[in-house]
């Protein structure tokens, strides 16, 4: 009894860990999910930036073709001023031009702003784009370890499981099967230590002549309180 129930002992370390990995199997999609998310925030961000730096372009060169309109219209006053005939007339062309170049200074002026609000967003763009950079470079980072780490636990997961079907073949069949019962009824734990004479699946404390008989690991003894199989670890040893 004592041999059959140090496998079971085993096979249920086994199980606990196959059952840790599957957990973590389905933690794995979305921790994918979210990089993916971070991913395209980041790029989104970037995108976004350049979509203003474009648009300021655009009204840019639409103030420039404007203001090249404007000049055309000082030079063609200017080409007047040899047809000017009164004195009146030339004041009043004078006075034409002068309006027509305050304009133009004005939109010389706009455009120079925007000019330099394209070159502010231009250097904050380069920037964004050297953090986004190393960013992308940690998600991609991250993923791969993921992906690392999935295939890994992918691999232990087949072993194990092979070890499994070694370990059950070499216990009872009865007691596999009470096990599994327990194991489906007990949130995976079938088989379960006992400590400071409390049992560690339930922590409800196993009568003292029951502690005694099973630190002797010789017989088949359950849980008075959640039936599950007890077994003796030893003193002092890590779970
Ligand atoms: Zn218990």
């Amino acid at each position: 009894m004592k041999e059959q129930l140090e496998l079971l002992w085993e096979l249920q370390k086994i199980d606990l860990e196959l059952k840790s990995i599957e957990e973590e199997k389905d933690r794995y999609p979305k921790e994918m999910k979210k990089l993916d998310e971070k991913q395209r925030v980041e790029r989104e961000r970037i995108e976004k930036e350049k979509e203003k730096i474009e648009s300021l372009e655009k009204i840019r060169r639409q103030r420039e073709g404007q203001l090249s309109l404007e000049q055309e219209k000082v030079k063609r006053a200017e080409g007047r001023m040899s047809e000017v005939k009164t004195n009146k007339e030339y004041q009043a062309l004078l006075s034409e031009i002068d309006t027509l170049r305050e304009t133009n200074s004005r939109m010389e002026e706009e455009i120079l702003q925007v000019m330099d609000e394209i070159d502010e967003l231009k250097k904050d763009l380069s920037k964004r784009e050297k953090d986004a950079g190393l960013t992308l470079e940690k998600i991609e980072a991250e993923r791969k370890k993921l992906q690392e780490k999935m295939a890994h636990d992918e691999k232990v997961l087949d072993g194990q499981m092979e070890r499994r079907e070694v370990l059950s073949k070499q216990i009872e069949s009865k007691l596999v099967k009470l096990y599994n019962t327990l194991k489906e009824k007990r949130q995976g734990v079938g088989v379960v230590g006992v400590k400071d004479e409390t049992c560690q699946g339930c922590f409800v404390n196993v009568p003292p002549q029951m502690f005694i008989e099973v630190q002797k690991n010789n017989a088949l003894i359950r849980c008075p309180n959640c039936n599950r199989i007890l077994y003796w670890e030893g003193n002092g040893k890590k779970k």
